[in-house]
């Protein structure tokens, strides 16, 4: 083969450049290797390592029947910290690439005789840092056309994607664990399209609503599988959920019907919306769980609190009557001390039991729609004033009252009673160590408001949105405050059937700041 030998310093051009490896290069003792010193080399070989040098792309270069090489900057982080590099270079493959060799010399040889091939995720294993290291490539081989047409060399354009793969299998395996995770909870998975109303469900949510296994479904035919005193709250809250401003947290529990085989299901949806920089919601995904038997459960809980409070009321209320009879007595017949303090004694337990059992008989007229409000208007500071008046009475604690004096609401004056006994006692229950309460009226548009300062325990702010839950309690094992955690729950359900707010404010260890409006009359 003619080839034809660039005069000096011509050749000296098309080495320049290129980092480390340009430098390494020039500086080779190339006389020693089949290729001879560059002076020699064909233009063709040349250009091709120019073309390496200057490219910041990985590039390796395998030439001539000895598949002498040569590579880039760019492509020497692959060969890592320790192994082949820099002995590659100038070298034969066959020497330095001994454990793949077999995959390799084939790729050569096709380059050699003209053709290119071309993989993508190819592992390729090889070793570098003292290992055989599983690195998988993208790359080509393609032949280098020398002077006389014939080619000359395979050169491999390659990137190195061991990094996307791994970051690919990482998601297909979390991808599994989820699914599994997704059966073994028994749960429903869906996505809602916010733009066409459509969403992809699994298997079995298809099934509890009786919708067939298709890839896609009208959101109006799973609506239609939910009992017709659920469907349109489901559908506000949906809409709700996926309004720009909404916090993006959707958490419903309702019924459906199958409408397939009628089979009926209390289900709990709970999911997420993502929204776009514009506030559009772009995505709504969530999943569904089927909580029929927590209900019947729940509603097994409350008809044993019915029964017990109903059975336990006549022979407390005739207690009651016995023990006030007694207290009586206590006061005009001639009885021991020891007589006196025992029956002040039980007269005190008598009370907080029959405190206890009102709040659970409170909690069965709320679940059964029977608490009767009877309103009237009147003057929400006096209330304030009266009711206060009478609790200091039996405490120690400082309650000091201050803000608007005239607040006129129409409203059950004994249930409003009722919640701010219930706001001053948690104050004074949840503050032993300090003795100062402040109650604050104030108009607020036009609403009436009341605020219930204390500086006690305080409560960490995550449980702050269970608060007004049924037998929710902080700190629920804690034997350190009484209590049945409904008292705030029946306060809740007051406020809210006299379409007023009620709320709280919070930090551990830092007291906390009960309040409720009223609308204004
Ligand atoms: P309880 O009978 O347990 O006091 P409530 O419904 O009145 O029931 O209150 C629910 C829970 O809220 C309480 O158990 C307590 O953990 C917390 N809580 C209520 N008021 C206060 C307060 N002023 N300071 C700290 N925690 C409070």
């Amino acid at each position: 083969m003619p080839e034809k030998t660039i005069p000096q310093p011509l050749y000296h051009k098309y080495l320049e450049g290129g980092g480390e490896m340009g430098e390494r290069i020039r500086t080779f003792d190339w006389s020693a290797t089949t290729l001879g010193t560059p002076d020699t080399w064909p233009q063709s070989l040349l250009l091709t390592v120019s073309t390496m040098l200057r490219s910041r792309f990985p590039m390796f270069l395998f030439w001539g029947r000895h598949h002498i090489q040569f590579y880039n900057d760019a492509y020497r982080p692959s060969l890592g910290a320790s192994g082949k590099h820099p002995s590659a270079l100038g070298r034969s493959g066959k020497e330095s690439w001994q454990e793949i060799w077999s995959a390799v010399e084939p790729q050569i040889e096709r380059s050699l005789h003209g053709e290119s091939t071309y993989s993508e995720n190819e592992l390729v294993p090889m070793f570098r840092d003292g290992k055989i290291d599983e690195v998988y490539w993208t790359y080509s081989y393609s032949p280098v056309i020398t002077e006389d047409g014939t080619s000359g060399g395979a050169l491999v354009i390659c990137h190195e994607t061991t990094t996307n793969v791994k970051a690919l299998k990482t998601i297909d395996e979390t991808a599994t664990q989820l699914q599994f995770a997704i059966e073994a909870a028994e749960l429903g998975t869906w996505e809602l399209d916010p733009k066409t109303n459509r969403f992809v469900a699994n298997k079995r949510v298809a099934d509890w609503f009786g919708l067939p296994h298709t890839p896609e479904i009208a959101l109006s035919s799973a609506i239609e599988a939910i009992v017709p005193e659920d469907r349109e709250r489901v559908s506000n809250a949906i809409v709700d959920t996926m309004k720009a401003g909404s916090d993006g947290n959707y958490d419903i529990s309702y019924t459906v019907n199958s409408l397939q085989s009628g089979e009926r299901r209390v289900v709990r949806a709970k999911g997420k919306v993502i929204f776009d920089q514009g506030g559009e919601a772009t995505r709504f995904s969530g999943t569904l769980q089927d909580i029929t038997d927590d209900v019947e459960i729940e509603k097994r809980k409350d008809e044993f609190i019915s029964v017990a409070s109903h059975e336990l009321k006549t022979p407390i209320t005739s207690l009651n009557a016995s023990l006030q009879i007694l207290q009586k007595l206590v006061k005009t017949e001639p009885v021991s001390d020891k007589f006196k303090t025992f029956t002040a004694k039980a007269g005190n337990n008598l009370n907080k039991l029959v405190h206890l059992l009102d709040d659970l008989l409170n909690v069965t007229k709320i679940q059964q729609g029977q608490l009767a409000l009877s309103k009237n208007r009147f003057n929400l500071s006096e209330l304030v004033r009266d009711s206060c008046d009478h609790i200091s009475q039996g405490s120690d604690h400082e309650i000091s009252i201050n803000g608007t004096d005239e607040l006129f609401v129409y409203a059950d004056y004994r249930r409003i009673d009722q919640v701010l006994v219930n706001f001053v006692g948690n104050a004074i229950k949840y503050s032993p160590q300090s003795k100062k309460i402040d109650i604050t009226l104030e108009q607020v548009g036009s609403d009436a408001r009341v605020i219930v300062k204390d500086y006690g325990i305080g409560i960490n702010p995550e449980k702050l949105p269970h608060l007004f839950d049924r037998y929710y309690r902080v700190d629920a094992l804690g034997h350190q405050f009484s209590g049945l955690g409904l008292g705030l729950y029946i306060s809740s359900d007051i406020i809210k059937r006299h379409d007023g707010n009620i709320g709280v404010e919070s930090q551990w260890g830092e007291g906390s700041q009960f309040w409720f409006t009223l609308p204004i009359d």
